[in-house]
């Protein structure tokens, strides 16, 4: 698997960080407002780890949140309490709160972690692209680490949930085409939202 050696090594000659320039909507990227902070509007990690069911592939993990689509762990640059935060910070806080503290990716590997660019009515979002060896999709169900803050418990994850890379990229290859579901390692369709259907149209040409 061609992504295996992207993100498992260290120098790798695929850049697969910012993507603005590739991006036909870069010119009419927001200068700053209310919802933009340190040049992004949101930042979330998408997950890769190895798959444990079909060797050398790999798999994506996603989390299902009270919309009932499945998503990138991720979440908005400016927080309930009005705070700015580093993309990477967003993101690490938002990987520890919606994988109910089961998976923990510190700032400082995001910092060094590859990105795409996600651009979507002129914000930026921007998706971190992480390999982890040991993720746990049942340590999800088991913890008892649910976030469920005052007013905020529409972002509370529900499912967690692994996503075969090699089908996807193969389906990709042939029809050029990100669907809006496609299927888990135990055969599920499952529909996914439209935040990671963008990433992985940044992603899987690269793959
Ligand atoms: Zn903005």
């Amino acid at each position: 698997m061609l992504l295996f050696s992207i993100i498992f090594t260290s120098n790798t000659t695929i850049a697969l960080t910012n993507d603005l320039a590739n991006n036909k909507m870069a010119t009419a990227i927001c200068k700053g407002c209310k919802v933009c902070c340190n040049g992004v509007a949101g930042a979330g990690v998408l997950v890769a780890t190895p798959s444990k069911k079909i060797s050398g592939d790999m798999d994506l993990i996603l989390v299902m949140d009270q919309s009932g689509t499945y998503n990138d762990f991720g979440g908005t640059a400016r927080d309930r309490h009005g705070v700015d935060k580093e993309p990477h910070n967003v993101a690490s806080s938002e990987i520890n709160e919606e994988s109910r503290k089961t998976i923990q990716v510190s700032g400082a590997v995001l910092t060094a972690s590859h990105f795409v660019d996600l651009v979507g009515r002129g914000h930026i979002y921007r998706c971190f692209i992480v390999p982890i060896q040991n993720v746990s999709c049942s340590a999800f169900y088991h913890s008892k680490n649910h976030i469920v803050i005052k007013g905020h418990q529409f972002n509370e994850t529900t499912r967690m949930t692994r996503f075969p890379l090699g089908a996807l990229v193969s389906k990709f290859k042939k029809t050029n085409l990100v669907p809006d579901h496609i299927t888990s390692d135990s055969g599920e369709s499952c529909k996914i939202n439209g935040r990671i259907q963008g990433i992985l149209r940044l992603l899987l040409p690269r793959l």
